[in-house]
């Protein structure tokens, strides 16, 4: 079953980690410090200036799961 939330649609979204990482290399070197994360919401990738496990973690509770690590 496939969510969508706010923040998702708000987001670029990347259908695998392959196309996410790409990206995230070619504007970390523009110096820009980003990561890609899989959203357990979409069951697509995102882009985090934040920490990625913390992003990870609301989404995992969004998604009525218990966050996985702290
Ligand atoms: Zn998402």
């Amino acid at each position: 079953m496939r969510k969508t939330r706010k923040s998702c649609r708000e987001k670029k979204r990347y259908a695998s980690q392959a196309a996410a990482n790409r990206r995230a290399v070619e504007l970390n070197r523009k110096g820009v410090r980003i990561k890609p994360y899989w959203c357990p919401v979409c069951g697509g990738w995102h882009m985090t200036h934040r920490s990625p496990t913390a992003v990870l973690n609301e989404a995992f509770v969004e998604a009525g799961l218990a966050p996985v690590y702290v």
